[in-house]
């Protein structure tokens, strides 16, 4: 998709600071952070929802959720098989929710107390 912000970084042409990259996920910073760990985690092929990925491709939608999961391990989010102190992932979708990259993203926020439910 040659105007989306994700598939230009995932081509390499925009900068991103890079915290897990697989051969079907990339995981970054938000340039934008909402908490101290904000990280999005995409699927390097173009899916426009995370509705849509787990229709046209569920193991993908798994490999993205278990990403974001090593990538919340590596923050310090994940203490052995619980859940302290924890995080949210959250795929916006549509403008009700506020979506405004349409390339699917989960936002894994931690490192605060998150609230709930959400504004
Ligand atoms: P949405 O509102 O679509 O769920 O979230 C899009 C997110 O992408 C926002 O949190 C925004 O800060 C982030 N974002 C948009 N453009 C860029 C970019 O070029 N680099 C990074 N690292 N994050 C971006
Ligand atoms: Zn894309």
């Amino acid at each position: 998709m040659p105007d989306c912000p994700f598939c230009r970084m995932v081509a390499g042409e925009i900068p991103a600071d890079v915290v897990h990259d697989t051969e079907r996920v990339l995981a970054f910073r938000d340039i934008n952070p909402q908490a101290s760990t904000h990280v999005l985690v995409i699927p390097k092929e173009h899916h426009p929802t995370a509705g849509a990925l787990a229709e046209a491709d569920p193991a993908l939608m798994g490999e993205v959720v278990a990403a974001a999961h090593a990538v919340a391990r590596q923050e310090g989010l994940v203490a052995g098989d619980g859940a302290e102190p924890g995080y949210r992932l959250v795929a916006n979708t549509g403008p009700a929710a506020g979506q405004t990259v349409h390339h699917v993203h989960l936002h894994l926020l931690g490192g605060r107390d998150l609230g709930w439910p959400p504004g």
